[in-house]
């Protein structure tokens, strides 16, 4: 996983592939339990596979896996879209 903001049309800086957005699943291992993540937007380069978060992405992400790491649980398997409508609600 990898962090960065890409303009339009930007070729992969691992292997100058085609860059586009996607949907990605994001998992994460924490100190007692994994987080799983579904429907990440992410931009997937078409040759190596590689995937990158805009920033505003991987910190949702990390607010999410220190929510799961507050709560305790072992096992938490999300969508990304359902965990934004949480956190719009709250
Ligand atoms: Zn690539």
């Amino acid at each position: 996983m990898r962090n960065k903001e890409f303009p339009k049309n930007a070729k992969c800086p691992l292997c100058r592939g085609r860059i586009a957005p996607g949907t990605t699943t994001f998992t994460a291992d924490l100190d007692k339990g994994v987080i799983i993540v579904h429907d990440v937007p992410a931009q997937i380069c078409g040759q190596c596979g590689e995937e990158w978060f805009t920033n505003e992405v991987s910190h949702q992400l990390d607010e999410l896996a220190s929510d799961m790491r507050a709560k305790g649980s072992e096992v938490e398997i999300i969508s990304f879209n359902m965990a934004n409508a949480e956190s719009v609600k709250v």
